[in-house]
């Protein structure tokens, strides 16, 4: 057998079909050589190994099924488009399946329109207008009898992650001739966890593994493979979560090496806001409050995750941090994703510091001129000591004082919405001279501190874990919008007796547009149907200017109901809004409904969340809508929610500049956390150069360049 290099040199211009076009959409998916591509796992099966029997189809089912046309037509709306009902069996009972194609040539029209052609057809299931549906799935005419050869040819199809204009198709020849360069020369790919990790964990040899999850025998266990419980698709996990363990360590390591000026702080100002404070402080505020306080005395800059549930009490942990620092004559920013959050942390913050004598300034996109001239100008000179606002505060021109003043701490609210680069900005206004400022990062999204450890870089954990007494929990229910008359009824009686209610309108898409004109609608068509009440309206279109009156009028009792978009997600802080409408839940998820649900159940009256779904539901939706009724705690929503979606998606994590997963799932796979925890210590003892190769290996092997993504 002739030997080749590596595979991790061989570039993927070498394969057939790879001109340079491909190359380029290769490279922007970080998959420039052979080896690169067998890293280049796949997502999902598609399972053409079994029948599906037709009535027990679901929507978004993806399945091979048969059964025989019962009719056909061609429909003439705004798309022209062929529909075929197809029956289960023979004499029309069981389920029943609409096929839809919107291109299709007369030799189909003439084989699929003729009543009793058996089909089979592979594709995904949705719920069309009356029926479940089939658009354009890949069709086979049977002439078999049903009960003899339902034997497939490719029972588990491997579907890869993909990017525009390249098709499965194209992935599978890559990868099959990746595989073939792979047997011919088993060298040619080092397998760098040593043996004696692999062995005890009776995990299978790397070039196995991949072998099996590229191109699964047809006698693999479909279950396992989709589920990712294979011992091929374990030792890949293992593999990746170790590179993740190596490269957290490693950036652990160089910290020690980071300073930062201690900021300790003589307790004058803190003092005073804790005596001024209406209520106590939990005892788990107490608890952060003294980890913070710790940390920011440390000549290391503090790097710490502070979570805790929508309406736990973040912000009086986030001022009293802010005191410390001032107390030591240095600045804070505190940074928001929207800018109505950042103008609720404004007046959080100012209703605070002001008695104080501290002034909090305000930096977002809407100032512009003389105003921001003025503002920037206080920052630089040091005499606004606490600023709060949005990306404004990453722009370029935005500086803070020189020493011995300056950014000594950076505040960041809902950390997943903002990019790892614009904290490394911020980080950056405030270095100077080695030194780096103080970041305290604060989510509302509660992540088991299992997976916050395999995923948060290298950031410290605090948790609020407890609420303030005497909240009221919130009852929820779900009612289907067909008896949306008696949830307007149910608005009016409760804005009768004094309480004010958020009707939420919800849109699958993105659109700002389309979310701002669903809820123009809502509120004109309730404005009409509760007249006598008063209705305020806010929405991501709604300029600023125009919504902060709106918001006032609400939070004063000036109007009665809120129809918003989901803008009012977090931080709107209204205790006499006891009643809350969610539209469309079933086109959230779990975490943002439970945020959404959050801006009810903050005073003294019980609270009610009504989710008006519109049915029919998916069964996924069902359960999401299912855990919310019966859960009011953030960590066990995070935590059902982690079960239903799996870590990576969770997280958010690829924007969040977090450690995302190809196929590891820490919370899944919590042996192999704590195995790669085991087995990167071990590889890291080993101090010899060969350890060393296999350690950077393995890191630019799974990680490649995102390894700085624990650099927050
Ligand atoms: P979140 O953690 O969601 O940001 P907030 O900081 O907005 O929560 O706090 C929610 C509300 O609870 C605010 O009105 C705040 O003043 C109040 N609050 C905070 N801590 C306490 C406490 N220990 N006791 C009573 N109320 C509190
Ligand atoms: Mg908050």
């Amino acid at each position: 057998m002739q030997s080749i290099r590596g595979l991790d040199q061989i570039p993927v211009t070498g394969l057939k079909r790879v001109g340079p076009k491909l190359a380029e959409r290769l490279r922007k998916l970080r998959i420039e050589t052979v080896a690169d591509l067998l890293f280049h796992l796949p997502s999902r099966y598609q399972d053409r190994s079994r029948l599906r029997p037709l009535h027990e189809l679901r929507d978004g089912d993806e399945a091979l099924v048969e059964g025989v046309v019962e009719a056909s037509q061609i429909a003439v709306g705004r798309r022209r488009s062929l529909k075929v009902w197809l029956r289960e069996g023979r004499d029309g009972l069981g389920g029943g399946l609409m096929l839809r194609f919107f291109h299709f040539s007369r030799a189909q029209i003439e084989a699929m329109g003729r009543r009793g052609t058996r089909l089979r057809c592979f594709g995904e299931v949705r719920q069309g207008p009356q029926s479940l549906e089939m658009v354009h799935p890949e069709v086979q005419y049977r002439t078999d009898d049903l009960r003899t050869g339902t034997a497939v040819d490719q029972p588990l199809t491997p579907i890869y992650p993909s990017t525009e204009g390249m098709q499965q198709i194209t992935w599978r020849a890559l990868t099959d001739q990746a595989l073939a360069l792979l047997a011919a020369h088993p060298r040619s790919l080092a397998d760098l966890v040593p043996v004696e990790i692999t062995t005890p964990l009776r995990l299978p040899a790397l070039d196995e593994a991949l072998r099996t999850v590229h191109r699964p025998p047809v006698e693999t266990p479909v279950q396992q493979l989709v589920e990712r419980s294979h011992p091929a698709c374990l030792r890949l996990a293992f593999d990746e979560m170790l590179a993740h363990q190596l490269a957290l360590r490693r950036l652990r390591q160089e910290r020690r090496h980071l300073s930062a000026d201690p900021m300790l702080g003589d307790d004058r100002l803190r003092g005073r806001l804790l005596a001024g404070l209406p209520f106590q402080l939990t005892a788990a505020q107490r608890r952060v409050v003294d980890e913070i306080a710790a940390d920011l005395g440390r000549p290391r800059p503090m790097m710490r995750l502070l979570q805790g549930d929508v309406g736990s009490g973040k912000t009086v942990v986030a001022a009293l941090a802010a005191l410390q620092a001032v107390e030591c004559g240095r600045q804070v920013a505190l940074m928001a994703p929207t800018e109505l959050l950042a103008e609720q942390h404004r007046k959080s913050l100012d209703g605070w510091l002001a008695p104080l004598g501290i002034e909090v300034a305000w930096l977002s996109g809407r100032h512009k001129g003389a105003e921001r001239a003025q503002v920037l100008a206080r920052l630089a000179d040091g005499g606004a000591p606490v600023v709060v606002g949005t990306h404004a505060l990453f722009q370029q021109d935005v500086r803070f004082a020189e020493p011995p003043g300056g950014l000594g701490l950076a505040i960041i609210d809902e950390q997943h919405r903002f990019g790892v680069h614009q904290r490394m900005a911020l980080r950056e206004k405030g270095a100077g001279a080695g030194r780096l400022p103080h970041q305290l990062i604060m989510t509302a999204t509660p992540i088991p501190r299992s997976l916050a450890m395999a995923v948060y870089a290298d950031l410290d954990l605090s948790v609020i874990d407890e609420l303030p007494p005497g909240r009221t929990p919130i009852t929820t229910v779900a009612v289907p919008d067909s008896r949306r008359d008696e949830v307007i009824e149910r608005v009016r009686s409760a804005c009768a007796s004094g309480r004010q209610a958020y009707w939420v309108c919800t849109l699958v898409e993105e659109s700002e547009a389309l979310q701002a004109q669903a809820a123009e609608d809502a509120a004109a068509d309730l404005r009409e149907r509760l007249g006598g009440l008063r209705i305020g309206l806010v929405h991501g279109r709604v300029k600023a200017a125009e919504r902060e009156p709106v918001m006032a009028a609400f939070a004063a009792g000036e109007l009665d109901l809120l129809v918003a978009t989901t803008v009012i997600e977090v931080g709107v802080d209204v205790p006499n809004a006891s009643l809350m409408i969610i539209e469309n839940p079933e086109r959230l998820g779990l975490a943002q409904l439970h945020q959404l649900r959050g801006r009810v159940g903050r005073g003294q009256v019980e609270s009610y969340c009504v989710l008006l779904f519109h049915a029919p539901l998916s069964a996924n939706a069902r359960e999401r809508l299912d855990i919310l009724r019966r859960e009011t705690s953030g960590f066990a929503i995070a935590d059902a929610d982690l079960r239903m979606r799996g870590a990576g998606e969770v997280l958010g994590t690829r924007q969040a500049g977090m450690a995302s997963f190809r196929l590891a799932d820490p919370l899944r796979d919590k042996d192999l956390v704590r195995s790669a925890q085991q087995g990167s210590d071990l590889l890291l003892e080993d101090g010899s150069v060969e350890g060393a190769g296999r350690v950077a290996g393995l890191i630019r092997r799974w990680l490649g360049d995102r390894e700085d993504y624990g650099r927050v």
